[in-house]
């Protein structure tokens, strides 16, 4: 198949072409013409299989041939749930906008609200946005959205693990008319707060799944390192920055103070090394991201900030320095590389207090993961297990557990590990205990656009 099958507008084709795009990925070619015939769409592949074009393509096909619904108001709303995810899309956008009469714009939280204020004054065709930032506009009436056209949510299901289907409903009831479409698009979709989600803003929606987020993902390859302890972690990232033959590396913490931490104590170590965080003003951010893309640092430090969607061709290799906290964003933070068919390492290190999350994943994964091991670092710690392994098993058993759904799998699975006692390593087990819920709680990472 190629993208002139789908018979788009001749400027929008000529854009492609110019592009140098010329197959269709997989995703694009069953949800672009979906989408361009109207349907509502629940739509997800893999990380760096081109989810951006098959709702740009669609979006612009459907401005340049259907009559706008309002004069002034946005015909085209894309949500994202990071600034640097939203400047991304946007950059991408206007690619396609750049020779076009549509004027599209971007939204971010972090930055001066009344620069907005005149931009949304010019009655922008689209506009790029975190939710935060845009419901607060909406609220004092700088925008309305009556003729909304097309509602796009990139990384839905982060939308809403952040904490924004509040901001989410708002747009929605704002732009609450029949003729509206509404598509969301994420490699993870199938959680359960999605489907509660969806069922509000979509009306009979398509489903298009290309492959599930926990199929593996050909062109990563993962290697997990047990570690007992911080300085053993890091001793195991200095070997891998020094063994490894990378390009550029994205290293992923749990909390923004350790991005700070890791970041100066790989600089002391000659290693070209910047930290990005949540707690960084927003031209700090910019400036961080920026300065990365062009390849002027060898590592960024960071968290969950940068987990989804950012497509940055020169990283080779992804370390999880720490598991996440949300399961899901394993899947996202490993697809930061072997993107578009290029090969990637996935390296994850995991101690006593990242013992619980690694479980999550590895069931997430519907896999048995096994540990590799580098000479001459050798880790006592070989995994917790459950107290009383013989109730444990019952309770996992049980009809009822299996009949229930992935979720709530992965929740019996969090309460069986809650209980835990250290096997390899029974001298740090005090130390290292499982961070409890309200610690993980506290030690995560917030955006709040
Ligand atoms: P996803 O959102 O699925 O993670 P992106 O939309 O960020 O993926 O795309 C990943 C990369 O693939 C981008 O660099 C993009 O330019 C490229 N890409 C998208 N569509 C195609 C295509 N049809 N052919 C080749 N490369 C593509
Ligand atoms: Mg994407």
């Amino acid at each position: 198949m190629q993208f002139s099958d789908f018979g788009l507008e001749r400027r929008l084709m000529s854009t492609v072409e110019h592009l140098g795009f010329n197959e269709p990925t997989q995703i694009q070619q069953q949800a672009i013409p979906a989408a361009m015939q109207g349907h509502d769409l629940i739509a997800s592949s893999k990380t760096g299989s081109g989810k951006t074009l098959a709702f740009i393509i669609p979006a612009l096909q459907r401005l340049t041939k259907n009559r706008a619904l309002s004069k002034r108001d946005p015909r085209v709303v894309i949500l994202t749930p990071t600034r640097e995810l939203a400047k991304q899309v946007f950059t991408q956008l206007r690619l396609f906008t750049a020779n076009t009469q549509f004027k599209a714009v971007l939204i971010l939280g972090g930055e001066n609200f009344n620069d907005q204020v005149k931009v949304l004054e010019k009655d922008p065709h689209f506009i790029v946005a975190t939710p935060g930032r845009l419901a607060d506009h909406l609220t004092q009436g700088h925008f309305y959205l009556n003729g909304l056209e097309l509602l796009i949510l990139d990384e839905a299901d982060r939308m809403l693990d952040l904490g924004f289907s509040k901001e989410l409903s708002q747009i929605n009831k704002a732009a609450d008319h029949r003729k509206r479409q509404t598509l969301l698009f994420s490699a993870t979709l199938d959680h359960a707060q999605v489907n509660e989600f969806a069922t509000e803003l979509l009306t009979k929606p398509k489903r298009i799944a290309i492959e599930a987020g926990h199929t593996e993902h050909k062109d990563i390859s993962k290697r997990f390192y047990l570690a007992d302890n911080l300085s053993q972690k890091e001793a195991l990232l200095q070997h891998f920055l020094s063994t490894e033959e990378s390009q550029q590396v994205i290293i992923f913490t749990a909390t923004r103070s350790d991005t700070e931490r890791l970041s100066a104590l790989l600089s002391e170590q000659d290693v070209n090394a910047v930290a990005l965080s949540g707690e960084l003003n927003q031209s700090q951010r910019n400036q961080i991201m920026d300065s990365f893309a062009k390849g002027q640092h060898k590592v960024l430090v960071t968290t969950d900030l940068a987990s989804r969607g950012l497509d940055l061709v020169n990283v080779s290799h992804v370390i999880n320095f720490d598991m996440p906290k949300h399961t899901e964003e394993f899947v996202h933070r490993i697809g930061r590389t072997g993107r578009a068919g290029t090969k990637g390492d996935a390296i994850s290190l995991v101690g006593p207090n990242d013992w619980l999350s690694f479980k999550n994943v590895e069931a997430f994964l519907q896999q048995t993961i096994s540990f590799d091991k580098v000479a001459g670092i050798k880790a006592k710690f070989k995994g917790l297990k459950p107290k009383k392994a013989k109730v444990v098993k019952a309770k996992v058993d049980t009809s009822k557990a299996q009949k229930t759904a992935t979720k709530k799998k992965t929740r019996v699975i969090k309460k069986t590990f809650v209980d835990l006692q250290d096997v390899g390593a029974m001298k740090i087990k005090k130390r290292n205990k499982p961070l409890s819920a309200q610690q993980i709680e506290d030690s995560s990472e917030q955006e709040n656009d």
